[in-house]
């Protein structure tokens, strides 16, 4: 493997250091398995000067008008908009996706960093009658404080935007740690942050794994907040942790979502749908169809037509034009994907296509694995339990719209699901009974707007939800506000309450 030709750092009040032991780690391009970049692996230490960095700024920050917080963040979206294209190629090379999703997940972040540019101008309160006279009454948001941010790399420049540019424009500091596949884009987004405008110790960022620095930061006592998207088992150790503060912990989990195709449904478009949901960033969302549940009517026709298209899928680098299915993120993926090959198999289901790492010519070197697709799949096997995340899904037959809805929620998750049907019925049932925070008609299961509340129920997460104005949640505190001018003692309830005579 050639020795990786850059070098990055953490960014910790304002200065690009290194880790305090000065140990490091690499990160790899997922379709060659070179080294792109030297980060510092952090620990403890480190995270205590990043802590500190920003409990400092915060004294100074959560007084800049929340207005010009929103300035700033426009600044930013602008930048991202002149590197996007610089970014997205960056993204392709070290976490695999394909250009024209990397460019959207530098779009995401792009129109979350304007659309909370707007919230400087909103973050609204509200002001009531008080029960008593010469009284006022509000409620407001204030920050919380120091923001712990601990995201994955399969959306490495939106999620830290979904995170961040809410905390800040509410008042809060960040302390982000990235994820160890993708820390090249969490260098590049932080210092696009600083170009914007965001003043030293405002945000930092603590290169390394989740065991030394994450957890680290998720243990100390001055963060108050903690928001991570990851894995369901990460979730519950975050969980566990920041019990020890009773801090605010936002949870972004796994998922395990379903489209339903209906007897009436168009299913060409139901096939795009599939393909695009479930191979599209190669199965590696939190939104990806890992289940597609089918009218038995319509069965043998759908299997058809979608193994006739994750076949004509070409496997290749990100960057190349030519690809439609980029790498999966590591060594260790592959092995896990293949791993519920096996598992899928030895349960009985059928498998259609796929069910390999593909290794032919350039991609011996990377980390490839085929678009894979299961038939016959029971609904209690694991392979339409777990979650795989990779580019595995199972079909699952059924007779009619309660057996889909029940199979569809038969999951400890609940963050995604879809239905392909023309009956404008079966499509309301469907809106109202299926148990996930984002349901999609007549279209896959990704595709998130971020002005709309973005989470899960069930395991998928703790009941927040990120994105819109529902993110603002996370990252402030309602304070409520009692003006009195009467010039006197008023006792509410009980000064005010009239009582019958006697
Ligand atoms: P992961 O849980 O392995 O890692 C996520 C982050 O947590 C990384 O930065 C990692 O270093 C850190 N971490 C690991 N152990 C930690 C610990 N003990 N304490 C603190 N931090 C720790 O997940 P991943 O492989 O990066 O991401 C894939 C998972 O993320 C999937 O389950 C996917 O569904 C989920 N995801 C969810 C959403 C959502 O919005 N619901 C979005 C994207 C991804």
């Amino acid at each position: 493997m050639a020795v990786a030709e850059r070098t990055g750092r953490n960014f910790i009040g304002g200065e690009w250091v290194d880790a305090a032991s000065g140990e490091t780690f690499e990160s790899i391009v997922p379709a060659t398995g070179e080294a792109l970049a030297t980060f510092p692996r952090s620990g403890p230490e480190d995270v205590e000067r990043a802590v500190a960095a920003a409990r400092e700024a915060f004294e100074t920050w959560r007084l800049v008008p929340a207005p010009k917080r929103g300035e700033i963040l426009l600044r930013f979206a602008r930048l991202l908009e002149d590197e996007k294209d610089e970014l997205a190629e960056l993204m392709s090379r070290e976490m695999g996706k394909v250009l024209a999703e990397a460019g959207g997940d530098v779009q995401e972040a792009i129109d979350m960093s304007v659309y909370m540019a707007g919230e400087g101008r909103r973050l609204f309160g509200h002001t009531t009658p008080s029960e008593l006279p010469d009284k006022f009454n509000m409620s407001v948001r204030l920050p919380v404080g120091v923001v712990g941010a601990i995201t994955p790399w399969n959306f490495p420049i939106a999620i830290p935007a979904w995170k961040l540019a809410p905390a800040l424009v509410c008042g809060n500091t960040v302390v982000l740690k990235p994820a160890e596949d993708t820390p090249l884009l969490a260098s590049r987004f932080v210092e696009l942050l600083a170009d914007a405008g965001v003043p030293p110790g405002v945000v930092n960022v603590v290169h390394g794994f989740g065991e030394d620095a994450g957890e680290a930061l998720v243990a100390h006592p001055d963060v108050p907040v903690i928001t991570f998207t990851g894995h369901r088992t990460t979730g519950i150790r975050v969980t566990k942790v920041a019990a020890d503060h009773l801090k605010h912990v936002h949870l972004e989990l796994g998922g395990k979502n379903a489209i339903i195709v209906m007897d009436d449904a168009d299913l060409d478009l139901a096939v795009e749908g599939i393909v695009w949901s479930a191979f599209g960033t190669t199965g590696q969302r939190c939104t990806a169809a890992s289940r597609v549940i089918v009218h038995r009517a319509v069965y043998d026709e759908l299997q058809r037509k979608l193994v006739a298209a994750a076949e004509g899928m070409r496997l290749g680098p990100g960057w190349d034009e030519a690809t439609d299915v980029g790498p999966v993120i590591n060594r260790g993926a592959v092995e896990k994907i293949h791993g519920y090959t096996g598992v899928g198999q030895d349960e009985g289901a059928k498998l259609l296509t796929g069910g390999e790492p593909a290794t032919e010519g350039d991609l011996e070197k990377g980390f490839f694995y085929r678009p894979t697709v299961f038939a016959d799949v029971d609904p209690q096997m694991r392979i339409a339990q777990e979650e795989i995340f990779g580019p595995t899904t199972a079909l699952i037959p059924v007779d009619d719209l309660d057996e889909a809805v029940r199979a569809a929620n038969g999951i400890r998750y609940g963050l995604s699901s879809s239905i392909f049907t023309r009956d404008v019925n079966r499509a309301f049932r469907a809106m109202r009974d299926l148990q996930t925070g984002i349901t999609y008609v007549n279209a896959g299961t990704t595709g998130a707007e971020v002005h709309l509340p973005f989470g899960g129920t069930k395991e998928t997460g703790n009941g927040h939800r990120e994105a819109g104005q529902a993110a603002l949640d996370v990252f402030t505190e309602w304070k409520s506000i009692y003006v009195d001018y009467s010039g006197k003692l008023q006792r509410a309830q009980i000064d005010n309450v009239e009582r019958p005579a006697p």
